[in-house]
């Protein structure tokens, strides 16, 4: 039988804000109005991104392809090696997603509706958009791979690519953005390290979740800063998540029975109606 693309959590079908611009009214790429593509099985949508296990690096991955074969076929691939994908159709809405939200990957085509990708690429990295950006050129179009380069772009692929190189790319990219990250973060006893994703309070090892260790990392490497639910959604998952679900606080209850377990001195605090926060000394 010929093997499926995932119905994993974040394989759904191009999940995005209601206020995105496109693609379509309605959003979700299994409802683009082209009833001629072959169509996967619309997977619930009630499906929700679940931690991703073992030490794969999972990234917030915003494809930009107005061509709905290609643009699904690399949604599938990557939502099955763990990362959250969002789907977009246009330049603009390219701008609006990666400007909005924190993505760690741009995949961006060159020829798109309205802006094109080059234009894209350089507006995001003039408005200090850090995400790493992957663009996909023409064939033997030399001058576009250097344009994109130049442009800020990080990486490159030529179509037709295969996807297996694609996921490759994609998996380096991921560790590239690792390791210009600060190599550990400690905030009172507690010590992370993402390049190994093993974390300690005190002498006690944690053992965390992908997407567990995803948000205290974020949550430590700003200390005393309020997180909101919808901003820990914003990072940790993708875009258009489910809105009202309970995802954030069973996440930090789970944080806190593992990190806080047994101390009267608990780092995760929660601020009413604002958010969480790493409590640093004298927050106590
Ligand atoms: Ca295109």
């Amino acid at each position: 039988m010929r093997q499926r693309g995932p119905l994993t959590p974040d394989g759904d079908a191009g999940r995005r804000p209601a206020g995105a611009s496109t693609p379509g009214p309605g959003g979700p790429a299994a409802t683009f109005p082209r009833p001629a593509v072959p169509s996967h099985p619309t997977p619930p949508t009630r499906d929700r991104p679940t931690a991703v296990q073992g030490g794969r690096v999972a990234l917030r991955i915003l494809i930009v392809e107005d061509e709905k074969t290609i643009a699904d076929a690399v949604r599938i691939a990557l939502a099955a090696d763990g990362n959250a994908v969002d789907v977009v159709g246009d330049g603009g809405s390219a701008l609006e997603w990666a400007q909005s939200y924190a993505y760690d990957l741009v995949i961006l085509d060159v020829i798109l509706p309205g802006i094109d990708g080059f234009t894209v690429c350089s507006t995001l990295r003039s408005s200090k958009v850090t995400s790493s950006i992957l663009m996909l050129t023409a064939l033997d179009d030399v001058q576009d791979r250097i344009d994109g380069l130049d442009r800020g772009a990080d990486d490159y692929l030529a179509k037709p690519f295969s996807m297996d190189e694609l996921r490759a790319r994609v998996r380096a990219l991921g560790r590239r953005r690792l390791e210009d990250r600060e190599p550990t973060v400690h905030v009172g006893d507690l010590w992370l390290d993402p390049a190994t994703r093993s974390v300690r309070r005190g002498a006690r090892e944690i053992r965390l979740t992908a997407r567990e260790f995803a948000m205290l990392e974020l949550l430590a490497r700003h200390p005393g800063h309020i997180f909101s639910q919808d901003r820990l959604i914003e990072a940790l998952w993708t875009a258009d998540f489910v809105a009202g679900s309970n995802i954030v606080e069973v996440y930090i209850r789970s944080l806190r029975r593992k990190v806080d377990a047994g101390r009267r001195d608990g780092l995760i605090e929660t601020v009413r109606g604002a958010g969480y926060r790493i409590r640093t000394t004298g927050q106590a």
